[in-house]
């Protein structure tokens, strides 16, 4: 198999045809043995009746139905365990993404990348600025927290070499990081841009909320990334620097009772300078559990705190 695309679904019934009409045509014409997996996350407006119609008309189409809605990540995910192509192209079930777009992103892994990645050049014109401020808000943020920087971190439309698709361990919403989570693996990563239609059908399954989800899953990479083999390593850090201020603090403030007799139990100071050096053991203490999880984690599956290309 050559090819795996890759569709996560959700509510999308009246997408789906067109789309597997637009996206046959293309893969068609590329000549290779292709699949489409459309991964239904537990849709309830019947697009499993149209997904089982297409199904019926095209041997080259699979159906995967996840039992309940799981979210975009979990259904990527589960299309990227499935998929049999060397390459793995991912897209939205929706139609927004432009299919023609495909040989441009394979042919970004021809040129030896791991990973083409959609940006979507158009998408300022087609969407209102509740969606494109804290787009483009996340993008930077992504970009600077994480190294990798890219224009288009929300684009699903992607094409993968399939070790690398398979080698994502994604949770949460982290299809948003999928970049910075290849380039951690040593991917490399090339941006391709895409085209971006409004939708025509169906609607979007995301609200604001996302700002929040994004935020709260982008400190969990940024950690895993950085500092998941030595919690210690930032969690000592602040506890030391917390706790040590604290402990001067309220050396100084003893000090001054013993020696200049000043009032100490009438002074909030105190209390500040007592709650640093809690806060700071505490922190001290939350590094060395988070040390021990570690061990737990990478031992208990053998997995190692290193990643291999290759060896001779
Ligand atoms: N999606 C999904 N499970 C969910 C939410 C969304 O599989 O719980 C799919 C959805 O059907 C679509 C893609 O993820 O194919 C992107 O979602 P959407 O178009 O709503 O996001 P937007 O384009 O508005 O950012
Ligand atoms: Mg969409």
């Amino acid at each position: 198999m050559d090819y795996s695309v890759v569709i996560p679904l959700y509510n999308e019934r009246d997408s789906l045809a067109p789309l597997h009409a637009e996206l046959s045509r293309v893969m068609q014409r590329l000549g290779r043995v292709y699949e489409l997996v459309f991964v239904d996350d537990g849709s309830t407006d019947g697009s499993i009746e149209a997904l089982r119609q297409i199904k019926s008309a095209d041997k080259n189409v699979r159906v995967i139905s996840l039992a309940r809605n799981s979210g975009q990540t979990a259904a990527l995910a589960c299309g990227f365990a499935h998929a049999i192509g060397d390459v793995v192209i991912a897209m939205d079930g929706d139609g927004q993404n432009d299919p023609a777009d495909i040989p441009r992103l394979l042919a970004k892994l021809d040129e030896g990348y791991d990973l083409a990645s959609g940006w979507r050049t158009e998408r300022w014109q087609a969407e209102r600025y509740t969606r494109r401020l804290p787009s483009m808000a996340a993008n930077s943020l992504i970009s600077a927290m994480t190294g990798v920087k890219l224009h288009d971190y929300g684009c699903t439309f992607k094409a993968y070499r399939r070790e690398l698709a398979r080698s994502l361990q994604l949770y949460g919403e982290m299809h948003r990081f999928v970049p910075a989570i290849a380039a951690e693996k040593g991917a490399r990563i090339a941006e391709v841009e895409v085209g971006f239609r409004p939708r025509r059908a169906g609607t979007s399954k995301y609200g604001l909320w996302r700002i929040v989800r994004t935020l709260l899953d982008l400190i969990t990479v940024k950690f895993l990334s950085g500092y998941s083999t030595a919690p210690i390593q930032v969690f000592g850090l602040i506890g030391i620097v917390l706790g040590g201020l604290g402990g001067l603090w309220t050396f100084v403030l003893v000090l001054e009772k013993i020696l200049l007799g000043r009032e100490l139990g009438n002074r909030p100071a105190l209390l500040l300078a007592v709650l640093l050096v809690v806060v700071g053991v505490q922190f001290v203490s939350i590094g060395l559990l988070g040390e021990m999880l570690a061990r737990t984690y990478h031992e208990s599956q053998g997995k190692p705190i290193y990643v291999i290309k290759e060896e001779f």
